[in-house]
């Protein structure tokens, strides 16, 4: 299949909506991709500094990572271009007129992303039923406070330690991005006795080649403050992160923090994608060069969006990290061994994998001439 350009390829975009009200300062961007497998799953994301383009990418990825999973929904995703940080009384307004707006758009269920929480999903569930990320109050899962995707990233972890040698016990850990899918990374893995020696917010970054107390990381994040307020730790750039020395680097954050430009500068064993598309196509197929083994997104990081799609479906919470720990495992091991086989990316393999599945629904559907 050939890589998507800005305007997508046989798989989609399906369709773009904007919606703008600016009587409540409203502008958001929906990409619905692919929905050959079912009505669309994608995060609500609310940022200012997010293109059409990158939407359609992160739309593109749900797309795979849902064929991926198996799950019977296509790819979307929606971006709002709102402060994160401004009042809920401004969110709250927002986020209902733009349910509003997009109330019969049957092809679309909306799901939390950055900037948006369960919350956010109580007061979409008011307005319209296709809504998945509710709190538990209102019979949903709450993914980011079970710590799903991260349950599952580690689950990827595990099997890639296997494939390179690596003891987790034994290994050193850097997360960028202690949010939802950072915080829990670290948990998982540090229980594991993996050691955390660096870590970085929005705020910056701090590193103790010693290791740093998770507890009271997880305390000061508690409070409300920044992983740069740990008191024993150095303080670094987010560019002195990427060089840590280290066996799993995390990027848990934003994406494409890893560019031909500095990919060169990575040193570590396994680079495990929470955050997705945090690595261009270079950056990618340099670290494959290396020995670095690339575990990408749209596998690893799907644990959240099974969790979504158990909801949706009514299963009962007990039932998640089993389903979430199956189908991530045997994602991972296929992605690990057709890469080594074909002597090809990680992603290319996922690729391959998570297309063909998509390819077949649209074939017994008539959607594409084969
Ligand atoms: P979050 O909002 O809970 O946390 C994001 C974290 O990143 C925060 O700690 C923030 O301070 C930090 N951050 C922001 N900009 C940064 C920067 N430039 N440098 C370092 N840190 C920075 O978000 P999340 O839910 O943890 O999501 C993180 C990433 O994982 C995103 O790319 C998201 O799309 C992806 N993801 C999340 C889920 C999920 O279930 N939450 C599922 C799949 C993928």
């Amino acid at each position: 299949m050939e890589q998507p350009n800005s305007y997508g390829d046989d798989l989609g975009p399906l369709k773009i909506i904007h919606v703008h009200q600016p009587a409540v300062h409203l502008r958001a961007t929906l990409v619905v991709d692919n929905v050959a497998r079912g009505p669309s799953i994608g995060g609500m994301r609310m940022a200012q500094d997010v293109s059409t383009e990158e939407c359609f990418r992160l739309a593109r990825a749900m797309t795979l990572k849902n064929a991926a999973a198996d799950l019977p929904h296509g790819g979307g995703k929606m971006v709002i271009y709102t402060d994160p940080k401004a009042p809920d009384s401004e969110k709250e307004l927002q986020l209902r007129c733009l349910v509003q707006a997009l109330r019969n758009e049957q092809d679309y269920v909306f799901a939390p992303d950055m900037g948006t929480n369960e919350t956010c999903m109580a007061w979409i569930k008011d307005e319209v039923d296709r809504v998945v990320g509710l709190p538990r109050a209102l019979g949903g899962i709450p993914l980011d406070e079970i710590g799903a995707t991260a349950w599952g990233l580690v689950q990827a972890i595990r099997v890639a330690a296997d494939a390179t040698a690596i003891t987790i016990s034994e290994s050193r850990i850097v997360i960028q991005g202690f949010g939802a899918v950072g915080k829990h990374t670290a948990r998982f893995l540090c229980e594991q006795g993996a050691t955390l020696v660096a870590v970085s917010d929005s705020s910056g970054a701090i590193y103790n080649p010693a290791g740093l107390v998770l507890e009271t990381l997880l305390q000061l994040k508690q409070q409300g403050g920044s992983v740069t307020d740990y008191a024993d730790a150095k303080s670094i750039t987010e560019d002195e992160l990427i060089a840590i020395t280290c066996d799993i680097w995390v990027p848990a954050a934003r994406p494409d923090i890893l560019t031909a430009s500095n990919a060169d500068r990575l040193d570590c064993k396994i680079f495990a994608q929470g955050a997705n598309i945090p690595a261009t196509m270079a950056a990618e197929q340099n670290l494959h060069d290396r020995g670095i083994l690339v575990l990408p997104d749209f596998i690893a990081n799907a644990g959240g969006v099974i969790c979504a799609a158990m909801e949706y479906q009514g299963a009962n919470e007990s039932a998640v990290f089993p389903t979430i720990s199956d189908k991530i495992k045997r994602n991972t091991a296929t992605v690990i061994e057709q890469s080594r086989q074909q002597n090809i990316l990680p992603r290319a393999a996922a690729v391959a994998l998570a297309s063909e599945r998509v390819e077949a629904a649209m074939k017994i559907r008539r959607w594409k001439l084969f």
